[in-house]
């Protein structure tokens, strides 16, 4: 079984993306797995180009000091060349419609003067990631079901008119409460996002502990005393408690029922996550301090994923005409 997900070099990463994402593929990937770094989608809305190369490097050291198998990570703009031509097939399998449909092209699109064609399209290419690797299986966020469900109709229609060429993936998105939403701690009724205005409310993946302890002290609760797990009428206290979960382990729920106050509710969830993140960020340093290393591990990664793709690419062109049989 392959595995497949990405990240987009748009931001500093996470807690968020660590706990959501990044530590869940180091647990559950294997070798066979692809966890890549999206450069191409973070070129969908306006971009400083030095910036995303310097994010992209940035970020796969993020991924392999996160604990993911060197053998299985990658960058997707080393296969520009397969995933164009692949986007192409595809582009010619989906509708318009289809694609003017996507929620997320609906709500980055809104009250924007001038939107790149890419936001319209880039679910296509989305696609063409996914079903160029043969991938089973993509652990996403609920926010790309929409995406997965398209990715699926694509492969199921070209099966259907060309014959058998693509496996139809499926999303495995994780239950609630285990650390698949981690709310940002200043408006915990939103996603914390690399892209968030709000620094407060974001814990960045190389802060420091004095600084984790700062946001965490600072973290918008409610007005009343109990600490109980209830994200609709707590989503503040709720998700204070998640990220403990998920940092030191156990329950939301039966966590609470430890607690009289959130000011110790907050000095633990600190020392957890600071706990959590430092081998993390010791990893990162160290991979950091050693560009020889990170280009040693993108090479192979490129290389793996080609001969995967180039399978894939020819039997797409056998079967829509464009190779004979
Ligand atoms: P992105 O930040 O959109 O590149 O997402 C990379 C991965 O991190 C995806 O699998 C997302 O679902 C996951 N992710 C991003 N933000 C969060 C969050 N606040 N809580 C949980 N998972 C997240």
């Amino acid at each position: 079984m392959i595995r497949l997900s990405a990240i987009t070099p748009s931001g500093q990463p996470t807690l968020g993306n660590y706990l959501g994402a990044l530590r869940t593929w180091a647990r559950e990937g294997t070798h066979e797995d692809v966890y890549f770094i999206s450069d191409l989608h973070a070129m969908t809305s306006s971009h400083n180009p030095q910036r995303l190369r310097s994010m992209t490097r940035e970020q796969l050291a993020v991924l392999v000091a996160s604990g993911i198998d060197p053998a299985s990570v990658c960058v997707q703009s080393d296969l520009i060349r397969e995933l164009g031509a692949l986007n192409w097939v595809l582009e010619c399998t989906c509708t318009y419609g289809e694609a003017a449909r996507m929620i997320q092209f609906k709500e980055k699109s809104l009250g924007r003067e001038s939107v790149r064609l890419s936001l319209l399209t880039y679910p296509v290419l989305m696609a063409a990631d996914i079903l160029l690797y043969d991938a089973d299986r993509v652990p996403v966020g609920d926010d790309q079901r929409q995406h997965l469900e398209l990715t699926r109709n694509l492969a199921q229609r070209f099966n259907s008119r060309f014959g058998e060429t693509f496996v139809v993936p499926e999303a495995v998105i994780p239950p609630p409460g285990r650390g698949d939403r981690i709310m940002d701690l200043q408006e915990p009724q939103k996603k914390m996002s690399k892209s968030s205005a709000s620094q407060q409310g974001t814990i960045g993946l190389f802060d420091s502990p004095a600084i984790i302890e700062r946001k965490i002290k600072r973290a918008v609760t409610d007005t009343e005393t109990e600490v109980r797990y209830d994200p609709k009428t707590k989503p503040g206290v709720s998700n204070l408690l998640e990220i403990l979960a998920a940092s030191a382990g156990g329950d939301p729920r039966a966590l609470a029922e430890g607690y009289a106050n959130y000011g110790s509710l907050k000095a633990d969830v600190a020392a957890a996550l600071i706990e959590k993140l430092r081998p993390v960020q010791e990893r990162y340093r160290e991979l950091a301090g050693d560009p020889a290393a990170t280009a040693g591990i993108l090479g192979k990664g490129a290389a793996k994923a080609e001969s995967v793709a180039a399978v894939t690419l020819e039997r797409a062109r056998t079967a829509i005409g464009l190779l004979p049989r």
